[in-house]
């Protein structure tokens, strides 16, 4: 629509200048009515508003003003995108742990506890048998003692408030090492120096980008460092000639100088296993390697809801929980439901319960035995729909660099990019991967449940991708 009106402003408008309807004219009108009546009037009105600024901002251009119909059209769908909620999606792009569409999903178990600490009471503050207040995170934080042997656990509401807090309560107003080569950014908005500046502690910069050795931290050391920061890159790796100290080296020069060492872990691996990839830090081996402190998220390898998880020294831990940000930052009872949960698998072993693990643990050939059956389902309806292999990704900044053998089908499309658009739009909503001939969906990140429903996008996108290409 807004290409179709920019070219007739190019070519200059035929018609004579409508004006811009009124916003009460548009909610006075039937179909005005019955979107209010749907929708609700405030919401309605919202969007309308928003619409209205963009015509104006149009017109201003030279383009001429829509119908009134159609402008309420596009109204009436920005409030029934708004009104509907989160939708649905089927991820079909192979990234595991894809922070667009919310990072783990969960296992059906910590989803009910997290519906039914929702809908109802529950003794999230109180001990039953004493009827004393407690501590919401007292279940999850024994679970993660138990699992870790670490000395204290915290949890809190993401990893970016586990850094906040770390930093605020052990380094406000004074100095932190970190090494060029750790001075991350994570989809576009957490970056370190940034949550540094906000905790009140100050930056200091060690090493160059690629080379950052044990002497360059003993060099910038002074009485004012608060503490050594390490910073797993996770979702990028620095390849070639690069050096940078171990976990290990660095606790020994921060115990020397009498300062904490923290790690932040990000991605959350609480102890190796095999089929991990060695360079893939584990909250059991940093603690082991004197971290005093680890933090990371509960969303990304722990295959749980969002969180934030710091374990390490009792005095440190306790002095976190007395700070003003712990309480700004506290988890919500759903959050907690679904964390015990997903601990309680853990602790039991039951690694494979989790979705996060399963698809990255699914060997390849039964990712591309889903892939036969989407072809097939497919085929003589969809031209040229193939099997091809391919490379699952585990996202989230975790395990950079690492690839999944995986299997998808790659469908040809004259606009991959409009065809991958109706797929998103679409009910049931599909996020693929655009190639250059055409869009390819991953197996690896979708389930065998999941096959018929995407059959059924794949064929209504094409349904309309046909009509657009005709
Ligand atoms: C993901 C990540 C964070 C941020 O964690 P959130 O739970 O997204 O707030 C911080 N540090 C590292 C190294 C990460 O990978």
């Amino acid at each position: 629509m807004a290409r179709a009106g920019g070219e007739r402003a190019e070519t200059g408008s035929p018609e004579p200048r409508r004006k811009i309807p009124s916003l009460d004219a548009l909610l006075r009108s039937e179909p005005g009515r019955r979107a209010a009546a749907t929708f609700g009037r405030p919401l309605l009105k919202h969007a309308l508003t928003a619409v209205l600024a963009e015509v104006r901002a149009a017109v201003a251009r030279g383009v001429p003003p829509p119908e009134d119909d159609e402008l309420l059209a596009v109204a009436v769908a920005l409030a029934s995108s708004t009104s509907g909620g989160l939708t649905e999606v089927i991820n079909a792009t192979g990234v595991v742990l894809h922070t667009g569409l919310g990072r783990a999903p969960l296992p059906e178990g910590a989803a009910e506890a997290a519906a039914r600490a929702g809908r109802g009471y529950t003794d999230l503050e109180v001990d039953r048998s004493t009827g004393a207040r407690g501590r919401r995170t007292n279940r999850a934080e024994r679970l993660l003692l138990s699992l870790t042997g670490a000395e204290d656990a915290l949890v809190v509401n993401n990893g970016a408030a586990a850094l906040l807090l770390a930093l605020a309560t052990l380094a406000r107003g004074k100095q932190v090492l970190v090494s060029r080569g750790e001075l991350i950014e994570i989809g576009g908005e957490f970056r370190i120096p940034d949550i540094l500046a906000a905790s009140g502690a100050k930056l200091v910069e060690v090493g160059t980008t690629n080379r950052t050795r044990v002497a360059d931290y003993r060099g910038a050391l002074t009485e004012r460092t608060a503490l050594v920061l390490k910073v797993h890159p996770s979702n990028y790796r620095v390849v070639g000639f690069t050096a940078a100290p171990s976990a290990s080296e660095l606790a020994g020069v921060a115990r020397h100088a009498g300062v904490p060492f923290i790690y932040d872990l990000g991605s959350g691996l609480l102890d190796r296993f095999p089929g991990v990839p060695a360079e893939e830090p584990s909250a059991v081996r940093a603690l082991a390697d004197g971290a005093d402190l680890v933090v990371f998220s509960g969303d990304k390898l722990l295959g749980g809801p969002q969180a934030g998880i710091v374990l390490g020294r009792a005095d440190l831990v306790a002095r976190m929980r007395r700070h003003a940000i712990a309480r700004a930052v506290r988890v919500d009872k759903m959050q907690v439901a679904a964390l015990e949960h997903v601990l309680a698998s853990w602790a039991r072993g039951e690694r494979d319960e989790l979705p996060v693990w399963r698809m990255l643990r699914e060997p390849a050939a039964e990712v591309r035995h889903r892939a036969e059956l989407l072809a097939a389902a497919l085929d003589g309806e969809v031209d040229g729909a193939q099997v091809v292999s391919c490379s699952a990704a585990v996202g989230g900044g975790s395990l950079p660099g690492e690839e999944l053998a995986s299997y998808g089908v790659e469908i040809r499309a004259l606009d991959p990019t409009a065809m991958a658009a109706r797929l998103r739009t679409g009910s049931p909503s599909v996020f693929c991967r655009v190639t250059e001939d055409g869009v390819l969906f991953d197996l690896r990140t979708v389930g065998g449940d999941e096959l018929p429903d995407l059959v059924r996008a794949i064929r209504y996108a094409l349904e309309g991708h046909d009509r657009l290409d005709a």
